[in-house]
This record gives C-alpha cells, sequence and structure tokens, in this order.
C-alpha cells in the first residue's frame, strides 16, 4: 500500500519550527493586549456567499482560489479564504456593535486558497488579522499600521518597507474609474488577457498587473491620488503626519491597490526584500464599506493581515528565535529507581521546573548522552541506592559538577536552583 501524503500547498508545521511560531504569538499577543485589543475565535468555513459578497466577485480570491463545496444538505460552503470577511459576519451577527464604541479585535489561524504552491505561497496558511471597527479617525489607520510595524521590528525583522496609498471614498473611485478606462481603452489590445477581462469589471486592479507590457501602460495612467476629494486627501495627510510623528518610515506607492473591493482610503503593505517573488509579509488598510455591504449597520473599519508563512521564513532565516531549555532530564535504572522517577518528575514540575524523564530503561550510559543532546541544564540521575535513600544526583550538564543532595532538599531549594538555572542557561 502506497503512503498517504500531505496535500499539495499543504505542509506539517514540525515541533522544531513551532518554537517560531510560538514565539511569533506571544509576541504579537503581548503587543495586542497593550493596545486593548480582544482575540476572536470565528469559525473556519462559512456560507460561500459571505466571501462572494465580501471579498468580491471580481477578484482573484473570489473567482479563481476559494475551496467551495457542497455539504450534506445540500449547502455551498466555503474554506475561509482569509480572515476579515468572517470577522465582520461575527461583528454583525453578534450585533458587537450595540455599544457603539470601537471594537479592537485580532485572530489566527489558518486560511485556504487554491493557488500554485511555492516559497511563501501555500493553499493552507495562516495569517494574523487585526482590525479596528467603528472608527473613521486617521488615528486608526495609524494605530493598526504602528502595531504591524512594532510586532515586525519586535521580532527583530529588518530590512522591511512600507508602502502606503489612499483608494480614496467610493465616490472617488467612481470618478477615477472613469477616468482610468478612458485612458486605458485605447490600449486595450495591448494588455495582458487578464487586465483585458478587468477593464469592465474591476479596471483599478489593472494597475497592479505584474504584466510588463500592462505595466509600462500603466506608469503614464492617471494617478488616483489626484482624484481624492478634500476630506479623503485630509485625511490621507493625517495619516501621513502621524506615521512622521511615530518615526515609521513610508513611500506612498500610488499604484497600491489591494486585491479585494471593499477598500476604501488608506491601503498599506509592508514588504521583505529578503523573501523573493513572494514579498508582501502583511497588507492592510481602510475598509468602511464593508460592513454595510454584508447586512450590518453604517460602521467604518480599518486593519491588517500578516502571512505568518512568509514571517516565519524570514525569522528562521534570522536563526534568533529563543528556544527554550529544558530543566532538568532525570535518568534512572533500576526496580526501584525507575518507578521513583515518576514522582520525583511531577514534585519538580509543580514547583515550576521542566522536566524530561529517560523512559528507555536502557544503560547509564545511553541514557547520559541522550540527556546532553536534549538540551537539559541539569541532569538528575537515580540509581535504585539513592531511590531507597530519597537521594539523588544533580550534575549540572555545561560544566559536569556533580553532587548529591536528598529530594526533599530539592524541592526546598527551589528558588535557589532556579536562579542557578537562569545563571547557566544564559
Ligand atoms: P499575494 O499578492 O502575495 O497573493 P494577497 O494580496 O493575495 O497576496 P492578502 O489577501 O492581502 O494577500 O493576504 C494578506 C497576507 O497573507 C499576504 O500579504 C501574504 O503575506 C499572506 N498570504 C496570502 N495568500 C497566501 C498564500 N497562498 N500562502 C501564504 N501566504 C499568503
Ligand atoms: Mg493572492
Amino acid at each position: 500500500m502506497s503512503n498517504i501524503q500531505a496535500l499539495r500547498g499543504t505542509r506539517d508545521i514540525l515541533p522544531d519550527e513551532v518554537t517560531v511560531w510560538q514565539h511569533v504569538e506571544s509576541v504579537a499577543r503581548d503587543i495586542l493586549n497593550r493596545a486593548a485589543y480582544r482575540e476572536i475565535r470565528p469559525p473556519m468555513f462559512e456560507q460561500t456567499e459571505l466571501f462572494a459578497r465580501g471579498i468580491g466577485e471580481a477578484t482573484d480570491v473570489v473567482g479563481k482560489e476559494m475551496y467551495s463545496f457542497e455539504d450534506r444538505g445540500g449547502r455551498s460552503i466555503t474554506l475561509r479564504p482569509e480572515i476579515t470577511a468572517g470577522l465582520v459576519r461575527a461583528f454583525i451577527g453578534n450585533k458587537l456593535y450595540a455599544s457603539g464604541g470601537v471594537q479592537r479585535l485580532w485572530h489566527t489561524g489558518p486560511a485556504f486558497r487554491y493557488e500554485r504552491p511555492q516559497k511563501g505561497r501555500q493553499r493552507q496558511f495562516h495569517q494574523l488579522d487585526v482590525e479596528i471597527l467603528g472608527s473613521r479617525d486617521p488615528r486608526a489607520d495609524v494605530e493598526v499600521i504602528a502595531i504591524a510595524t512594532d510586532i515586525l521590528q519586535s521580532l527583530g525583522l529588518k530590512s522591511l518597507t512600507l508602502d502606503l496609498n489612499s483608494v480614496g471614498s467610493g465616490a472617488d473611485r467612481q470618478v477615477y474609474r472613469d477616468a482610468l478606462v478612458n485612458y486605458l481603452t485605447p490600449y486595450r489590445d495591448e494588455l495582458d488577457g487578464d487586465s483585458q477581462a478587468r477593464l469592465t469589471r474591476n479596471p483599478l486592479r489593472i494597475l497592479d498587473s505584474k504584466d510588463s507590457r500592462t505595466q509600462e501602460i500603466v506608469n503614464d495612467a492617471p494617478s488616483l491620488l489626484d482624484h481624492l476629494s478634500d476630506d479623503s486627501q485630509r485625511h490621507f495627510n493625517q495619516v501621513q503626519q502621524q506615521l512622521s510623528a511615530l518615526g515609521i518610515d513610508f513611500t506612498i506607492n500610488p499604484r497600491l491597490v489591494r486585491g479585494l473591493d471593499y477598500y476604501t482610503h488608506t491601503a498599506f503593505e509592508i514588504m521583505s526584500a529578503d523573501l523573493g517573488a513572494q514579498a508582501t509579509v502583511c497588507g492592510g488598510g481602510r475598509y468602511d464599506g464593508l460592513v454595510q455591504q454584508l447586512g450590518g449597520p453604517d460602521v467604518p473599519a480599518i486593519g491588517f493581515a500578516i502571512g505568518l508563512e512568509r514571517l516565519t521564513i524570514l525569522l528562521q532565516q534570522l536563526q534568533s528565535t529563543p528556544v527554550p531549555a529544558l530543566d532538568f532530564y532525570i535518568v534512572s535504572r533500576g526496580e526501584k529507581a525507575e518507578p521513583a522517577t515518576t514522582v520525583l518528575a511531577q514534585k519538580l514540575r509543580h514547583a515550576g521546573f521542566s522536566v524530561e524523564i529517560d523512559l528507555s530503561a536502557s544503560a547509564f550510559g545511553k541514557q547520559f548522552k541522550r540527556a546532553d543532546r536534549s538540551g537539559a541544564i541539569g541532569c538528575l540521575i537515580l540509581g535504585d541506592a539513592e531511590a531507597e535513600a530519597n537521594t539523588v544526583q544533580l550534575k549540572w550538564l555545561s560544566s559536569g559538577d556533580q553532587s548529591e543532595l536528598s529530594q526533599t532538599d530539592l524541592i526546598r531549594q527551589a528558588d535557589s536552583l532556579k536562579n542557578k538555572l537562569a545563571t547557566l542557561r544564559q
């Protein structure tokens, strides 16, 4: 029988790598807690219509990339291709807007897109999603950008760049769309196939076409930034001023139009030069129209999603993630000693130590080798003699220093042992 393989575009995140993921999550959680964001956990699949309406039929995500299927009840279901739409559905369905105040929410978990797998692009991938619902204030735009920047910088990432744009209000975009279509129509036959189709359906997306001839044509296209209303321009100016006040560098990129239809005003992307073709680590922006479009009240919102695969690729290049070292590795041999390790390990764990028991019952020599490989700081050695006397040999693995002490003292001296472990860990 042949082995069953993981599906194309999915991968197992193995324990060594999980330490990197946990580090990312704890850094992010800490920053989000300090900024008063609250975690929400929506389901991973939703009615297909949510994404069709919330992301837009004309987008690649909805048009080409969704994992949609009919369930046994004949409903059309989709594995979420991103987190925002489900979060907004939860916001509306649970009336989180009822307080009338601002809701700061975050969530992390998998998302699914049927794409051609390559480095930094998978079919099941993970996002960290952060949103503020209920504020039109440019400070909200600045806050989420600052949080994204803070998370990435706190993880030690360098050579990141922030691109910023404003896509204006829906009305601004309507005016601009006409100007853009007027400009592009004479070039219609020279555009790439996708862009030709977008000319009527979603012309703004032509701006971020990757086709070189289309890019040449687009370079001379009218700029969205020349079509902003006074209000939109003021909003954009304030965002820029406040980012500068925070010392956050940015580049204005008038071609930055995020793939999703519901974005208004601020759009941004954070890229890394160290990622190759899939350079965008974080994408976000304002989506003042989405809550209403999904049947909720007129509530403005802004947020971002960080792609965690791309982020962890960068972190592994840095190799800076602290690996938590085990405190004690217990080796034992003998009829009395072996069962006694279970009780000793339990006591030590309750006293706050991390402890691994060698379960092999092999010769001491082999167990010592595994103790060294385990990365533990201390090794506790138990033979029948120690078990009978209720003592234990404590060996510090870096120096080889060894001493015998009673098991009771071991627990009693927990605090000084922890200090010693902390010094040795450095
Ligand atoms: P791209 O241009 O790379 O396809 P996107 O515009 O489709 O990105 P968004 O919908 O904005 O991406 O998703 C936010 C982030 O999620 C991206 O910046 C990226 O880091 C990550 N991401 C998106 N699709 C994938 C994928 N298939 N595999 C891994 N990460 C992804
Ligand atoms: Mg994409």
